[in-house]
Formats: structure tokens, C-alpha cells, sequence
């Protein structure tokens, strides 16, 4: 039998140098990230490092779904029935039967005529703005929008520009310089916007967005199973009819992994025929696909649930005199990355798991704390948490 070789220390050569270079540089602007090992259980208790559990005020987590029951054993019979894994592309042999269940679940949620599901959301913006638009075209986008939607315009080539954050304003007097010049007209916003918690003013993008023969996308990663009674960004902000594209995430509200995007049934048809990131990528392992059937379903029948993430933050900023929240978002901007990574630790000592965001992640000087409640959270947890913060002098 041959035997494995063991790894070669670190040899001294440019790649390393430079690898090492730039995270120095990162550790002193205290933005260097690392990983920790954490290990999830119910009612957001969270151990860090096999450390004594912390309650996680910092996952996406929002109904609890990753650890329901019902959502875990439906993960596993699609495993026993299907396998671990999907074998190949969908357009290969990976397209297991729960795939269209689940499009078609998430079409009737989001009240489109159809869904494509992708292998995450990030994937899903890469291979969906590039299909849409090209070098010939015009992107207008709000300036906060996620980094996976940057690296989707990017890639499409066309020519972008930003409007303020939430400016709609901004965001004519862009497509009233711009417009004519190009092509086809992509306007793409999130729907809620993950670091601050706000929610983009759908209704009045949409009919901006029809006046210029542009389409608008919303990215609903935050959005689907914490607002509109579930069903995202466009049904709470009453603007049905004026987003053509519905992407979003499966592994945040629903609790599994995976993308998608609800449109027209000739779009979807157009991005499973030409969409990169869905075409050339292996389908995802029939578990995630069975879990966020079952989850898709709870959000659909619970309605309890879906409220209680926002109703909690709600709790939670009112306690600390911030403005009152319309999702199950609360950033508490605190300044630099050194106080923001120490309030994240005094948080820790007291038993709470709240990360530290940073720049890049958010822009310089405004390093923060991002709350983020979930259904699962106790009443005595939001409690516990309100006091703890008054005693470390955050808030108000
Ligand atoms: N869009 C937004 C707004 C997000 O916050 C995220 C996840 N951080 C994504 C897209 C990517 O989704 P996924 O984690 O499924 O790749």
C-alpha cells in the first residue's frame, strides 16, 4: 500500500509572502476574519469552539427551521429515497424528482407563474444578471446591494450605476441621463437590506422601473419567511405586479441551502436553458431540497411563527430606544472595528453570540453589531439580552 505522504512545511516562496503580507495588513485594521468552530442547537444556543453555549443573536436563522423536526426528517427521507448527493448537473441526471415540487411551491408563494432553484443565492445572482443583461445594456443599482449581486453585474458587462442608498430620486435621475443610451434596463435592489434592516420602497422602484422599460429585481435573502406574511419583500411593501424577478435564498428564513428565482414562465425557462451558475454546477443533495419543501410549508401555515422574529426586535429596540424595526433586523452602529469586535466579546462574557460586522461587509467608520431575532428565541432570552445591554451601555 502506498503511504501518504505528509503535507511540506510552509516553503519561503513569493505566494506565501504574499499571502502573509496582506493578512498582516488586514490583522491591523482588524479585519481579518477566522473561522470558529459552532455547533447549533434548538432555541438558538450555540456553542463556539466547544465552548459553554452562547444564544445566538447573529444567525439568519429566523424561524428556527434549520433544527425543526419536521424539516430534519424530511431531510432525511429524501436522502433514504434519493441519495446524498445529486450525481451530476440538473440538466445531466441531477434533476431529482423534489426539484420541481419545491419550484413549483415556491412559484405559488411568491405568485408567479414559475421558479428556478439554484444551487445557492449567491449563485443564483451570478447566473441570473448576466443571462438578463449585457455590454450593450444598463444596470441601475442601489449602492448597498449584496456583493453577490456585484459580482453578477460584473460578470454581465454591462454598464451600471448606483443610486443612494433607497433614493428613488437618485435612482430616476439615473435612468432620466442614462436610459436611452443602452439596450435592456436591469434595476436591482435587496428587498431587505441585511446590514441595516431596512426594506427597499418596492412600489415606487416598480413604477419608476415600468416608466423606463426596466425590469426590476429584488433579492428577497431576507425577506421570504420574515415579512409579508411570509412571502417576502414585494407582498409587504404592496407593490404586486411591479417585480418581474423574485430571487432569494433557501438558507435563511427556510432554514435549508439553495436559490432561486420566481418569474415568468419565459424567464424561467430562459435562465434554466442559459443561466451559467445553474447549468454548469451540480445539482444540490436531494436532503436541502426536501428540507425546504417541508420548511416552505410551515412558513405557509404558520403565521404565528413568520411574525415573531420582527415582533421581538421590535421588543428589543423599543427597550433600547431604536428606531422601531420592520424586520427581524437591528444594527447598533458602533464606529470603529476595535469597538465593535469589544462590545461583540463583553456581549460574549454574558452569554450572547452577536458578531462584529466590518468593512468591507459595511462601509468604513460604521463597524457594527447586527442583532438578528428568530422565532426560536424565548421571550426570557430578548429579556435577558435587553439587560445586558443597558448594563454595557449599548443602545439608547
Ligand atoms: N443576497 C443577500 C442579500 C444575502 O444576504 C445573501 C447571503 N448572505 C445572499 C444573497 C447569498 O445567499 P446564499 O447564502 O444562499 O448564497
Amino acid at each position: 500500500m502506498q503511504q501518504i505522504k505528509k503535507p511540506h512545511p510552509a516553503m519561503p516562496d513569493s505566494l506565501s509572502d504574499f499571502a502573509l503580507g496582506k493578512l498582516a495588513s488586514l490583522e491591523a485594521k482588524n479585519q481579518r476574519r477566522t473561522l470558529v468552530d459552532t455547533a447549533r442547537s434548538m432555541a438558538m444556543a450555540l456553542s463556539v469552539d466547544g465552548g459553554a453555549p452562547l444564544i445566538s443573536f447573529t444567525d439568519n436563522d429566523y424561524l428556527g427551521l434549520s433544527t425543526h423536526p419536521d424539516v430534519i426528517d424530511a431531510a432525511k427521507a429524501a436522502a433514504d429515497q434519493f441519495g446524498a448527493g445529486a450525481g451530476a448537473s440538473r440538466l445531466v441526471t441531477g434533476n431529482h424528482p423534489l426539484y420541481r415540487k419545491l419550484e413549483q411551491k415556491i412559484a405559488a408563494l411568491k405568485g408567479t407563474e414559475d421558479a428556478a432553484v439554484f444551487g445557492s443565492g449567491y449563485l443564483a445572482n451570478v447566473g441570473i444578471i448576466p443571462t438578463l443583461v449585457g455590454k450593450e445594456d444598463l444596470i441601475i443599482a442601489d449602492e448597498l446591494v449584496h456583493t453577490c449581486i456585484h459580482a453578477g453585474v460584473q460578470l454581465s458587462r454591462a454598464t451600471v450605476k448606483f443610486f443612494r442608498h433607497n433614493d428613488v430620486g437618485h435612482a430616476a435621475e439615473l435612468l432620466a441621463e442614462h436610459r436611452a443610451a443602452h439596450g435592456r434596463c436591469l434595476m436591482v435592489v435587496d428587498g431587505v437590506y441585511s446590514m441595516d434592516g431596512d426594506i427597499a420602497p418596492l412600489k415606487e422602484l416598480g413604477l419608476l422601473a415600468q416608466n423606463h422599460d426596466a425590469w426590476l429585481l429584488a433579492d428577497d435573502a431576507h425577506a421570504l419567511g420574515t415579512i409579508g406574511g411570509g412571502r417576502g419583500s414585494m407582498h409587504a411593501t404592496g407593490a404586486e405586479g411591479l417585480v418581474p424577478l423574485q430571487m432569494g435564498t433557501l438558507s435563511k428564513a427556510v432554514g435549508s441551502y439553495g436559490g432561486y428565482l420566481a418569474a415568468s414562465k419565459p424567464v424561467i425557462d430562459l435562465i434554466k436553458t442559459r443561466a451559467r451558475s445553474f447549468i454548469y454546477t451540480t445539482g444540490l443533495p436531494p436532503a436541502a431540497v426536501g428540507a425546504s419543501l417541508k420548511a416552505l410549508e410551515l412558513i405557509e401555515n404558520d403565521q404565528e411563527k413568520v411574525a415573531r422574529p420582527v415582533k421581538l426586535a421590535r421588543t428589543f429596540a423599543a427597550a433600547l430606544g431604536l428606531p422601531a424595526p420592520d424586520t427581524p433586523i437591528v444594527p447598533l452602529v458602533i464606529g470603529t472595528e476595535a469597538d465593535a469586535l469589544g462590545a461583540s466579546d463583553a456581549l460574549a462574557t454574558e452569554g450572547f453570540k452577536v458578531i462584529a460586522f466590518r468593512p468591507p461587509t459595511v462601509p468604513e467608520g460604521t463597524s457594527r453589531l447586527r442583532f438578528s431575532f428568530s422565532a426560536s428565541h424565548r421571550d426570557a432570552d430578548v429579556d435577558r439580552l435587553i439587560a445586558v445591554c443597558k448594563k454595557l451601555g449599548l443602545g439608547d
